[in-house]
């Protein structure tokens, strides 16, 4: 099975390219932060403090999560209820990125990653899919931008589906956000060694799908 890892902080465009990458080869995209969505969705409905690291991994024993495909598009269904419009907001941006450091939490969606890519020919993105979900990845990209650059980008969606937003906030999340995923002990964002780094800051989405599928051609 080929699979491609696409690495990278906060706001560097991994799904679009991600999604783009896997019309273009045939392959299926796995969207692993929709999965620490889903748990950051239940914690919250469930009242679980984002600092109680016990009544986390209890809780994760009591969530099921499948991946689902309509259309093509990825579907996460969280003990049986769809829930796929309803992690992208800024609450469960956050608790996801503040529960995604617990082991237990990591552990559980990890093998069902693991499970998905044996299957069938994946582009998987993430934070630690190169380095820890997928060492053996037929190609690992690392994928990032200045944030300056991610900010404007996510700025420029919120305006584009009215919906206000303060520039200098979102920069300041990213930056949050990009901590802590860099600092976590467990699988925390990096580089893997034998990742290539892509720079999106000025390139556009079709030069950096090109630029991928071409590096995937020579390795494969
Ligand atoms: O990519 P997305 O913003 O949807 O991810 C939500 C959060 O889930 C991230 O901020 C990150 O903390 C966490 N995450 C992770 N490992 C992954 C994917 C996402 O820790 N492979």
């Amino acid at each position: 099975m080929y699979s491609i890892a696409i690495d990278g902080p906060a706001g560097a465009g991994k799904s679009t390219i991600a999604k783009n990458i896997a019309k273009e080869l045939g392959f299926i995209y796995i969207d692993t932060g929709a999965m620490y969505r889903a748990i950051a969705l239940f914690l919250i409905r469930n009242n679980i403090p984002s600092d109680d690291e016990k009544k986390i991994s209890e809780a994760v024993k009591k969530v099921n999560i499948e991946i689902e495909y309509v259309k093509g598009v990825q579907q996460v269904i969280l003990n049986g209820e769809n829930i796929s419009e309803l992690i992208r907001t800024n609450e469960v941006s956050k608790m996801a990125s503040i529960s995604s450091v617990y082991p237990d939490v990591r552990l559980k969606l990890v093998d069902i990653q693991r499970c998905l890519a044996e299957k069938v020919n994946v582009v998987m993105d993430g934070r630690d899919i190169g380095t820890y979900v997928l060492p053996e990845a037929t190609l690992k990209i690392y994928l990032t931008a200045s944030v300056e650059e991610r900010a404007k980008r996510r700025y420029n969606e919120y305006v584009n589906i009215g919906v206000s937003a303060n520039l200098e906030n979102i920069k300041k999340e990213i930056e949050e956000r990009d901590f802590r995923d860099m600092n976590r002990d467990f699988a925390p964002l990096k580089k893997a060694e034998d990742a290539v780094v892509v720079d999106s800051s000025f390139m556009n989405i079709e030069d950096v799908k090109d630029y991928v599928i071409n590096k995937f051609d020579l390795v494969k």
